[in-house]
Formats: C-alpha cells, structure tokens, sequence
C-alpha cells in the first residue's frame, strides 16, 4: 500500500503545532510508548487505502475497543439490553469518573463510551464462556478490520489489570445498582483484555470505513451491521466519542470519532471514508495531542466535515 504524500504533509503540519503532551501512565505499560510516533490512515469508500507516518505501527485500541464491543452487543444482544441499562447522553466527565453514578438521579452510566457504561456493554458480550466471549468480539473485529488474527498485548493487559482499583470500584458499585450481568470479575478480566486488543490505524480507518457505510463492507462485501446498529455507534462516537473533548473535536473536525489512551482515534464519514490516527502522546483529556491535529488538518484538506 503506497504511503501517501498529501497526508505525509498533514502529518507533518500535525507534528509541528501539536501541543506536546505524554503517553499515558496511570497505566503503567502505556508510558513506555515512543511519544514522537504520529501516524494517519484513510480508507475510502472506492476500497483504495491510504496512509502516512506510523500508520501501521499496532498499538492497544483501549476505549476504541468501546466502539466495536458496542456494535457488536448491538448485533447480537439487541438495543434494549443495552439502553435499558446505560444512557445515550454525553456525560461531560472525564472517561473514569464514578461521581454520577451516585449523584444522579437515574443511577446508571450517562452513555456505553465512559468506563461505567463500557464495563455494562462487556458484561453483555455474547459466549457461553470467557474465552468463547472475548473471541466473539475479535472476530467481529476482524471482519470489520478485514485483519485476521487479531492479537492481545498480554504485558498492557496485565499492567491494567494490576493497577485498575478505579475500574473495579466502578464495576462493583454497578454490579450494586443491578446494572451488571453475570460475574464482576469476570466482566474487568474481559474488559482488560478488550482494551489491550492490538490493531494500526490503518485496520481503524477500514472499520470506520464500514461505519460510514451505514455497515455494509466495501466492495460489495455486504452487510456486517444492521444500518441502526451502525447510526448508533457513529450518534454517540460524534456526542461522546472524545470524552470530555467531545464537543470542542466536533467543533475542529466534523467527524464522528472514538479515541483511546492507547493514543489511536477512529472516524467515520459518511459515505465516504473511515479514517485514523496514531499518536501516544495525550493531552490532558486523554485524548492523541497529534491524533487530533491531523485529523482536523484531513478534515479541512478533504472536507470532510459531516456537521
Ligand atoms: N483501559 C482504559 C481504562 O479503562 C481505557 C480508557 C481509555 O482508552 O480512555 O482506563
């Protein structure tokens, strides 16, 4: 797949106004990520891909992992297992934060992209055991990649799991307000495991792509997602996608998208691209620093503002 020069200038404006930031660390395998790696990918609608920079460098999806686990429990479980549990409101939070979840009065997560209504959605992943679960979900993920053999970074995954007090108390105080099925520890093992799938921007941009296909695949590969399924994903990817940085990436870009700490963000627009960026280095949201550069530089370049 040639490396594209349009998006090699992006990248390099990109890595020029970005405004610094680290690697996360609060896990701790995260912060060892070369923060100087920035990386962008766009898969258009006619199937040609194109890509720049570390784009094909694999990193954990952490929260981008939110988007496909939501899709598929959508796909198999249907909308009302999950939405009879979690909101669809932005939440205004940062992505780990527990305040509400007593505070308010309907006592359940705002929506399935912060940590409290993620850890509700991957309690609902289909199996008869875990292993049976967390393979359900890779193989979701590589039909919507077009990547066989999707891996787990067993060395993020344990870091996670070893340092996760907040996700746990998190899903024990879900597991009070009955919003958790089945076994709490069983739920964080898989959540862990989920967030340290590996993928590169490249297999993101393909799985946005099917996204902005209302879930078809390209090239008349045919339907993954019912067209809802794909509608939902994509609302609360452009209301909730970003954290507590969704409003203000909207305003820059136009895109539905979904971040992760691991520094990947996935977009989808509309009937004509899925697109990605690599990035470790975050800002203080825990969003890509560079990630969100050049995105709003592509989006700007190909005008690809859907709002
Ligand atoms: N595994 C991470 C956590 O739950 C994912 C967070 C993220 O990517 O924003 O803390």
């Amino acid at each position: 797949m040639p490396q594209d020069e349009r998006l090699e200038r992006i990248l390099e404006a990109a890595q020029g106004a970005r405004s610094g930031g680290k690697p996360a660390s609060y896990i701790p395998a995260l912060a060892a990520a070369d923060p100087g790696l920035l990386g962008l990918a766009v898969a258009w609608k006619d199937g040609s891909l194109r890509s720049a920079g570390a784009a094909r460098v694999d990193f954990t999806v952490q929260s981008i992992s939110k988007a496909f686990a939501l899709a598929w429990v959508l796909e198999e479980r249907g909308e009302d297992a999950v939405f009879s549990k979690v909101g669809k409101e932005p939440s205004g939070d940062p992505f780990n934060s527990i305040i509400r979840l007593e505070t308010d009065r309907r006592r359940r997560p705002f929506n399935p992209f912060i940590n409290a209504g993620a850890l509700v959605v991957t309690s609902l992943l289909p199996g008869a055991t875990p292993g049976n679960r967390i393979e359900g979900l890779l193989g979701f993920m590589s039909r919507m990649t077009g990547r066989d053999g999707l891996g787990i970074d067993a060395a993020v995954r344990d870091s996670e799991r070893d340092s996760a007090a907040r996700n746990r108390a998190i899903a024990w105080f879900l597991s009070e307000l009955g919003l958790l099925e089945g076994d709490v520890d069983e739920t964080l093992d898989l959540y862990f495991r989920q967030c340290a799938i590996m993928l590169c921007a490249e297999d993101l941009a393909r799985a946005g792509l099917v996204l902005a296909l209302d879930g078809m695949l390209p090239d008349g590969g045919g339907r993954l997602l019912e067209a809802r399924n794909a509608h939902i994903v994509k609302s609360l990817m452009s209301t909730c996608g970003l954290y507590d940085g969704s409003g203000e990436f909207s305003v820059e870009t136009g895109i539905p998208a979904k971040s992760g700490v691991g520094g990947g963000i996935m977009g989808a627009v509309r009937d004509r691209c899925g697109i990605a960026a690599f990035g470790p280095a975050l800002d203080e949201r825990g969003n890509s620093s560079g990630g969100i550069e050049a995105l709003r530089l592509l989006s700007d370049e190909y005008g690809l503002r859907a709002l």
